[in-house]
């Protein structure tokens, strides 16, 4: 089968590598529908972490081919939304609500790599969900955003407590920050600020739910902030980069007793502890337990009720993958969708 191999920084081939068999009686193999490039996957890109040969991807949806001797929840034929992280969803940290750091938890990327035609999905019960049937071509991009982008940004405004009448801040303008747009909105956030300075992300932050934007970083960021919440700070904020500075901008934009829900992979960040201790703010974040929130957001866009797929500006060929890291990378596009050349997907064009 074809697949997507980062080499080293900047170098990402898509060469021939082994079809996927059934290993283990609880594994399922998926022929991949459609992929898609992370904002995760741009820090190897640029060198910000060391890949070499790494199998890419840990998004997708697909139809499961083969399942073993075990597997109880999703049959060959079924459609399939998976997590970005195996899980067994049977542990006592998956039971918690925590599959991403799941005892018998594997990441998707390097280990299996799902930017190819075919995927071995091991813990296939405990990490993948079906849909309620064969979905229309137009809701492809939604269900695999759903895979990791969608249910980050959710996990964040879960952790960061959004609700009805609160006001949320979101910090970082990429897919992920988008997403945390929607399911803030979604949660019935009053106030949405989204912090980007990019008009086409502030276009699509409104369309989206965003009812103010601000356009400032740092202290004047966050006394713009201040300004649209009566001089306090915001209840919740969602942090989508993992750079020092989104991080203190997240913190330092919330109230006393507020939340931030961080989901931007920590890259060299550390915290203050002076002004964590009189911040008064809740932390919580991480690598998004997606597979907790899966089954509801699988419902919610096969009922039409978000449409998330609009995340995705543009489809490639598996084949020119190398072409869609560069394209995010220059921040051409916000999030490039890839399809194996087989298959004819109708992804909608903005
Ligand atoms: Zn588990």
């Amino acid at each position: 089968m074809r697949g997507v191999i980062m080499h080293e920084p900047g170098d990402v081939r898509v060469e021939e590598r082994p079809d996927p068999t059934i290993e283990a009686p609880t594994d399922a193999v998926i022929r991949i529908v459609a992929a898609c490039v992370c904002g995760s996957d741009l820090w190897p890109y640029r060198g910000a972490d060391a890949p070499d040969q790494q199998l890419m991807g840990h998004e997708y949806v697909g139809i499961v081919e083969e399942v073993g001797d075990e597997v109880r929840t999703v049959a060959p034929g079924d459609f399939v939304v998976g997590s970005f992280v195996i899980s067994d969803n049977t542990c006592p940290i998956c039971t918690a609500g925590y599959q991403s750091r799941c005892v018998n938890g594997i990441f998707v990327d390097g280990g299996i790599g799902t930017q190819a035609e075919f995927a071995r999905i091991p813990h296939a019960d405990g990490t993948l969900v079906a849909t309620p049937g064969q979905p229309d071509d137009d809701l492809i991009p939604s269900l695999l955003a759903a895979s990791d982008v969608l249910g980050t940004g959710w996990f964040a405004a879960d952790a960061a407590e959004v609700g009805p009448g609160k006001s949320v801040a979101v910090i970082g303008d990429g897919a992920v920050g988008l997403m945390g747009v929607l399911a803030a909105k979604q949660m019935g956030a009053e106030t949405i600020i989204a912090m980007t300075r990019h008009v086409d992300r502030q276009n699509l932050a409104r369309e989206f739910g965003a009812t103010h934007i601000v356009e400032e970083r740092g202290d004047e960021g966050v006394a713009k902030i201040r300004e649209l919440t009566d001089g306090l700070g915001v209840h919740s904020a969602i942090e989508a980069v993992g750079s020092q500075e989104s991080m203190m901008q997240a913190i330092r934009s919330t109230r006393p007793g507020g939340h931030v829900g961080y989901v931007g992979v920590s890259h060299d960040v550390e915290l203050p502890g002076g002004e964590l201790f009189f911040g008064l703010v809740h932390l919580h974040g991480g690598p998004a337990p997606v597979r907790r929130f899966l089954p509801d957001l699988i419902e919610l866009i096969w009922n039409r009720e978000i449409d998330p797929g609009k995340v995705f500006d543009q489809t490639m060929s598996l084949d020119d993958a190398a072409a869609a890291y560069s394209a995010m990378d220059s921040r051409e596009a916000v999030k490039v969708l890839l399809r194996p050349r087989s298959l004819h997907l109708s992804v909608q064009e903005r």
